[in-house]
């Protein structure tokens, strides 16, 4: 599929890959947000050098006081709950319509879900874990954009979910940019199989949207429409509906392909679901079927091309680019 991908646009922790303001003055190597820069357009942040922390600087750590967490500087004995807070509300304020973000996993201010929680500014183990300030303060602003950090990324199915959401939005980004029901109307066709892999109640509710009985004007269908589509690819396609999707595709050729390809489709789709392959050896050879047949009820399907392909990362296991153990030494 030669799809034309629009940009997302992504909030990113500025010390992954973007600058050296680590509060030992480090910075963080991401392999997937320096690949990604050629396909997105980030925004890079730095909440604690946005307050005036400086690099590099005594660290920060949440301290729980009562009911409340405090974002505090044990070596300074400053609290900086306040400033940390008044600059995310006005950042938040201040981003353009967004796809998503990208933070830095176990940070006092930037983590998401797994930064320490102490029970005191000095000495003393951590009692629990959350999400750092400025994290928390995008997780409630922003409920249904793809948001993670870079350590889940690692995840080759937590990262190709990720990839599959921003594109998406992107895409719909552009067409509601566009502004017409005809937008609209490309942007739900092309994604019809994309979003029966995600969710088919959603992707039923969202066709009678597009299909617009009621008349109603363009923006009000856009509008609509954006209400489900983040709920709609909230959570990954399950191998079941992957499944009955490439079964679906499958039937746009049964007339043109032989018994024996048929078999081997079959077989390969058996194998992914037993788990013994991936999702990619039946999607290819479908991919290649429309191809080789320019089947145009399948040609625009997001579902083919969810991301661009440069972004695929194959596990290092099943690729032969690793050690080569069976060298002979010399
Ligand atoms: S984790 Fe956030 S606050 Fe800490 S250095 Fe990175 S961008 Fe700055």
């Amino acid at each position: 599929m030669r799809r034309i991908f629009r940009r997302p646009r992504i909030v990113v922790s500025k010390c992954i890959e973007f600058a050296y303001c680590r509060y030992n003055g480090d910075m963080i190597s991401s392999d997937l947000v320096a690949r990604l820069k050629e396909y997105v357009d980030f925004i890079p942040v730095c909440p604690e050098v946005e307050i005036g922390l400086g690099i590099p600087r005594p660290t920060l750590r949440i301290v729980r006081m009562g009911d409340t967490d405090h974002l505090v500087q044990p070596e300074t004995d400053r609290d900086v709950s306040g400033e940390m807070t008044t600059f995310a509300r006005r950042f938040l304020e201040s981003l353009p319509e967004i796809d998503g973000f990208i933070l830095k996993n176990k940070s006092p201010t930037s983590g998401l879900r797994d930064a320490n929680v102490y029970p005191s500014a000095g000495k003393s183990a951590p009692i629990g874990h959350g999400p750092g300030f400025f994290g928390r303060m995008v997780l409630e602003r922003y409920p249904l954009l793809p948001i993670e950090d870079e350590g889940r990324l690692r995840n080759v199915r937590i990262r190709d979910h990720f990839l599959t959401r921003i594109f998406t939005r992107a895409d719909f980004r552009e067409a509601k940019t566009r502004g017409k029901v005809r937008d609209l109307v490309r942007f739900h066709t092309e994604n019809k199989y994309l979003l029966h892999a995600h969710n088919q109640r959603m992707l039923r509710e969202m066709g009678i949207i597009v299909a617009n009985q009621e008349g109603l004007p363009a923006g009000v269908l856009f509008d609509r429409y954006e209400a489900l589509l983040g709920p709609a690819l909230a959570r990954p396609p399950s191998y079941r509906t992957n499944i009955d999707v490439l079964l679906h595709a499958m039937g746009h050729f049964r007339d043109r392909i032989s018994p024996g390809e048929r078999d081997f489709f079959l077989r390969s789709l058996e194998r992914y679901r037993d788990g013994r392959a991936s999702v990619c050896a039946p999607k290819n050879i479908v991919a290649l079927w429309i191809e080789r047949y320019d089947e145009e009820g399948l040609r625009n399907q997001t579902f083919f091309a969810p991301f661009p392909e440069d972004l695929i990362e194959p596990d290092p296991a099943e690729t032969d680019r690793g050690r080569d153990f069976w060298k002979v030494e010399g």
